[in-house]
């Protein structure tokens, strides 16, 4: 039997089965002894053995199967989702793929089941411009789960549903590439797949009904349409979302005041105690918006962590740039950290502190003294020999680099840009224009720098109680924009690496 690229195991065993006349795959599976809890688990060994039956390939079968881990954990290959990101115990369909697979119940073993439609936030399909339609319930989940069943026993059922016309959003399409082709290197793409699915529709709903409408009560095609717009902002990182926050103190009869009136359903939400440590980076953005944004009484919870009681930015008196800020105002707005204003003056942007100032000076003077391997930025970008780098450590690209320092890769970019990293041109190695980082100066790199992410992964702590900890701490951070990843210098987090805790 061909196996579909979109299609999971079970329901290939599923469509195996009907196809061979059993009256539920539950019997196909014991008549030739097969073991299908571990296949329902995602096991290789039982994916393995799947294929072998069908005569299809074992590793395209497993790339579109979800691993059940117990405990409502579930995996699709690296992407992590929970159980309210799926549909478990209802089988959703289009009803025009059906009608256009199965010429009738009896081969309703034709049409295999997509892999997307498990996910709660698709909700049409593509092909046929409708939304999906769920199946009635059934009492027994092993019933629900056998894909091939279920359409022959409500086949007729399927075919009288109206057809809803629906387009499929950017968003539910970016949730179908990410689940069938794997995932990209944005900030968005970085979120886990339940964190993103469900971020992009409770912060839609902010955005569209305002900051009093609640979580609950909301149909299907609402659902959608906060999804679409939610993905609006969130597809274009940390920075947009910030703006997006911002933008929500403006609006018209908004107390701008208090956080967590602004934000509505969407503070409410990041909140919740369900969410689990995954949430973290995207808490984290919003946790800095609101430091940097609002006023917050010291101890005051915001997500989850105190205040400091710092005065917001906005609040915070004007400061002017001197000594050593002041000789090299050019670079800092070459940095982004300054901007030049109408008459001329450079000022400093209004989320950098002395503190910020202070460890630029520090970045400079090490690197000027030669504590760094990396030279000039523009020495650093002249075309190497293909397929030798002087130093003989190679070269890496740009994403794999990112994921290395777990940073973004807009922050690796700024990184080669300003000279931190050691980056090249290379069109003989790499596709044209491509820049790739020497290894070398990535070395060099790690030797002086930790990332957040770095961090959070010895320590086994979540980033958003990390990053605050250290905030508290009063920790240099490499002067960046705010909306980059955030690293640290390596001789100031030995304390933090070596407890462990
Ligand atoms: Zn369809």
């Amino acid at each position: 039997m061909p196996h579909a690229a979109f299609e999971p195991a079970s329901s290939l065993l599923s469509r195996l089965a009907a196809r061979g006349g059993a009256s539920s795959m539950q019997r196909f599976c014991g008549d030739i002894a097969f073991p299908i809890d571990p296949l329902f688990r995602g096991e290789r060994v039982a994916i393995e053995q799947l294929a072998q039956l069908a005569g299809c390939d074992a590793a395209a079968l497993e790339w579109v199967s979800v691993r059940h881990l117990g405990k409502g954990h579930f995996r699709l290959r690296d992407e992590f989702a929970s159980l309210q990101s799926f549909q478990r115990l209802r089988v959703r369909v289009c009803p025009e793929c059906v009608r256009a697979e199965a010429p009738c119940a009896a081969e309703s073993w034709r049409v295999p089941r997509r892999l997307q439609w498990k996910f709660s936030s698709i909700r049409s399909c593509p092909e046929h411009g409708c939304m999906l339609v769920t199946l009635p319930p059934e009492k027994f989940s092993k019933d629900a789960r056998d894909f091939s069943a279920q359409l022959r026993k409500h086949y007729g059922w399927i075919l009288d549903q109206p057809m809803i016309p629906a387009g499929h959003s950017p968003f539910e399409q970016y949730l179908t590439d990410r689940i069938l082709k794997g995932r990209g290197d944005r900030w968005i793409d970085r979120l886990e797949l339940n964190v993103v699915s469900r971020a992009c529709e409770v912060l839609g709903l902010r955005i569209a009904e305002g900051p009093d409408a609640s979580l609950a009560g909301h149909r299907e095609a609402d659902w959608m349409s906060f999804g679409a717009s939610g993905y609006y902002v969130l597809k274009d990182g940390p920075a947009a979302l910030s703006e997006c926050l911002g933008a929500m103190a403006r609006e018209e009869g908004v107390d701008g005041r208090f956080f967590g009136r602004v934000f509505g359903a969407w503070a409410t939400w990041l909140k919740s105690r369900s969410l689990g440590d995954e949430f973290e980076p995207l808490r984290d953005v919003v946790r800095r918006h609101v430091f940097d944004h609002f006023s917050v009484r010291k101890g005051v919870l915001v997500l989850g962590v105190p205040s400091e009681g710092v005065a917001s930015p906005n609040v915070r008196e004007p400061f002017t740039l001197k000594g050593f800020a002041k000789r090299n105002a050019e670079d800092l707005v070459n940095r982004g950290l300054a901007r030049r204003q109408a008459d001329g003056t450079i000022v400093p942007q209004g989320f950098v502190t002395q503190r910020m100032l202070e460890s630029y000076e520090r970045e400079k003077k090490f690197f000027r003294a030669g504590g760094g391997a990396v030279g000039s930025a523009a020495a650093a970008i002249a075309p190497a020999p293909v397929g030798i780098d002087a130093a003989g450590g190679g070269h890496l690209s740009m994403s794999v680099v990112a994921r290395r320092l777990r940073v973004t890769v807009e922050t690796v970019g700024y990184l080669v840009v300003h000279g931190l990293l050691c980056g090249m041109k290379n069109s003989e190695c790499y596709r044209r224009g491509a820049t790739v980082v020497t290894a070398e100066s990535m070395r060099g790199f790690r030797e002086n720098f930790i990332s957040l992410g770095e961090v959070s992964e010895v320590t086994k702590r979540p980033q958003g109680a990390l990053s605050m900890k250290f905030r508290n701490a009063d920790v240099a951070l490499l002067a960046m924009p705010h909306d980059l990843s955030r690293i640290y210098w390596r001789e100031d987090m030995g304390v933090y690496l070596a407890t462990k805790r």
